[in-house]
C-alpha cells in the first residue's frame, strides 16, 4: 500500500486522509503503458488532490515516454512524496529480459517474461528489432501464442495462452528504446536518418492476432502515437491482421493507423487452407473491408502480404489473380519469402518465381517489395516467433479445428 504519511509529510496541503489507495499488486495495472486517464487515477489513488492531477499527468508523462526513466526515483521534479508514493504503490513496468539474441544483420530478438495474470503463469513473448539503412522497425507482440492456426506460422503451434495488457505491448517499445539507448538525453542521436531515432517505425507483426485483442492495442497504440510521448506517427505504425473482417474498419476508424493484410491466396480453397480463419470471413468480404477502409487514400495505402510458398500459391495466375482481386485498392503488396521454421511444412518459393511473381505485380501498377527475410539465424523472420507454451507437430497443428 502507499504511504499516505509521506504524502502528508510533503505537505501536499489537499490531501485527504481517507483516500483509497490501489494495492500494487492489482492485475496490470502498472506506469509504464498507462494512458492519461489511467495515469490520474493511479495519483488519484495516492493522493493526489484533483487539482494537481492534470500537472502530475504531464510531468509523468513526460518522464515514462520522453526520458524514459527506470524509476520513479529519477523524476526530479515530482514532489518527492508523491514519487514515493507512486513507486510503493505501482510498478514502474512488469517486462524482464530473460535473453537477447543479435543476428548476424544486425536483428535483434528479445524474449521477455511478463508476469502472470489470473491464475496463469508467467509468460514468455518475443519483440524484434530490425535495423535498416533508412528506418528502424520494431516488430511488437500482440498476444502470447495465437488462436489462429496458420499453417505456415510458428507462432499458430502455440496455442493462445492469454492477450498482453496494453501496458505491456507500450512496455515493448519503451524497452526496446531504452535498450537502444534511444531516449532524449541517452545518447548522441545516430538513429535512422527517417527520425532521428533508432526505432522510427512500429509494426504489430509479432505473436499473436491484434484484432482478437482490439481494446488493448487501441489503447497501447494511442500511447505509443502521443505526440508529447513515444511519438510513433501513426503514418509509421502498420497493424497486420490475418483478417478478422468485423474488425477491419474500426482499425481505420479509431486506431488511424496503418493496415497490413495477410492475405497469402487469392482464391478460398487454398486460403482456407493457409489462414483457416478464411472459413469464417472469406476472400470476398475481406476484400469488402479493405474497399471501405475508413482513411484509404493513395496517401495511405493497404499493405498486401503475400508468404511466397513454393508449388502452393506462386504460380503465375496467382499473381494474375491477386491483381484482379486488389483492382481499385489503393495498395501495396509485401511478397514475403516463407520463413521456415523446425517442423514448418512448407518451402520457400524460388527465387526466380517470386522474381516472376513480382515483375507481374509490378507491371499492373503495384509497389511489390520482396521482404528480405531478417534474423533468420535467431529465428527472428516473420512468423518464426514463439515462446516455449506448448509444443505441436505439424500433424497436430493441421488437426486442429480451425480458427473460432
Ligand atoms: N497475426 C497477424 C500478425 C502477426 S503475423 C497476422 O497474421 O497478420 C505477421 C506476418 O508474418 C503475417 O503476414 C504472417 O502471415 C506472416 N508470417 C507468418 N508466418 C510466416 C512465415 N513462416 N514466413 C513468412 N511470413 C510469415
Ligand atoms: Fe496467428 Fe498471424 Fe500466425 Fe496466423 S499468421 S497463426 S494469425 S500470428
Amino acid at each position: 500500500m502507499a504511504n499516505l504519511a509521506l504524502l502528508k509529510r510533503g505537505a501536499q496541503r489537499a490531501i485527504t486522509p481517507d483516500v483509497t489507495v490501489m494495492p500494487a499488486a492489482q492485475e496490470g495495472v502498472q506506469l509504464v503503458g498507462a494512458t492519461r486517464e489511467e495515469l490520474g487515477e493511479q495519483l488519484a489513488a495516492v493522493g493526489v488532490p484533483p487539482h494537481q492531477i492534470k500537472m502530475r499527468v504531464a510531468q509523468l508523462w513526460h518522464w515514462l515516454y520522453v526520458r524514459g526513466a527506470q524509476s520513479t526515483d529519477e523524476m526530479a521534479n515530482v514532489a518527492r512524496p508523491v514519487r514515493d508514493a507512486l513507486g510503493a504503490a505501482f510498478p514502474l513496468g512488469s517486462a524482464e529480459l530473460v535473453t537477447e539474441q543479435i543476428s548476424s544483420d544486425g536483428t535483434r530478438k528479445w524474449l521477455l517474461r511478463l508476469p502472470a495474470r489470473g491464475t496463469g503463469a508467467p509468460v514468455e513473448v518475443e519483440t524484434v528489432y530490425i535495423p535498416e539503412d533508412s528506418r528502424g522497425t520494431l516488430c511488437v507482440s500482440s498476444q502470447v501464442g495465437c488462436t489462429l492456426n496458420c499453417t505456415f506460422c510458428h507462432t499458430g503451434t502455440q496455442r493462445l495462452v492469454r492477450n498482453l495488457t496494453a501496458g505491456e505491448i507500450v512496455e515493448q517499445v519503451v524497452f526496446a528504446r531504452r535498450r537502444l539507448g534511444d531516449f532524449s538525453g541517452e545518447r548522441p542521436v545516430t538513429g535512422s536518418p527517417a527520425t532521428g531515432r533508432m526505432i522510427s517505425n512500429v509494426v504489430l507483426m509479432g505473436m499473436g492476432e491484434p484484432l482478437y485483442n482490439f481494446d488493448n492495442v487501441k489503447a497501447a497504440l494511442s500511447v505509443i502515437a502521443d505526440g508529447e510521448g513515444l511519438s510513433l506517427s501513426k503514418r509509421r505504425i502498420t497493424l497486420s491482421t490475418s483478417g478478422v473482417v468485423p474488425m477491419i474498419g474500426r482499425v481505420g476508424a479509431e486506431c488511424g493507423v496503418m493496415l497490413a493484410i495477410s492475405l497469402h491466396a487469392v482464391r478460398d480453397e487454398i486460403r482456407d487452407e493457409l489462414v483457416p480463419l478464411n472459413k469464417k470471413y472469406p476472400i470476398a468480404e475481406l476484400m469488402e473491408a479493405c474497399r471501405t477502409y475508413p482513411g484509404l487514400s493513395n496517401a495511405r495505402r493497404i499493405t498486401f502480404e503475400y508468404v511466397m510458398l513454393k508449388g502452393v500459391n506462386d504460380s503465375l495466375a496467382d499473381a494474375r489473380g491477386l491483381v484482379d482481386l486488389i483492382r481499385g485498392i489503393p495498395a501495396k503488396i509485401n511478397l514475403i519469402p516463407f520463413n521456415a521454421w523446425p517442423g514448418s511444412p512448407y518451402e520457400c518459393s524460388d527465387w526466380d518465381t517470386i522474381e516472376a511473381f513480382a515483375d507481374i505485380v509490378n507491371r499492373a501498377g503495384y509497389a511489390s517489395p520482396v521482404r528480405t527475410p531478417r534474423g533468420q539465424d535467431i529465428l527472428a523472420a516473420c512468423g518464426q516467433l514463439r515462446s516455449e507454451s506448448q509444443k505441436l507437430s505439424a500433424r497436430e497443428r493441421r488437426a486442429l479445428a480451425p480458427a473460432p
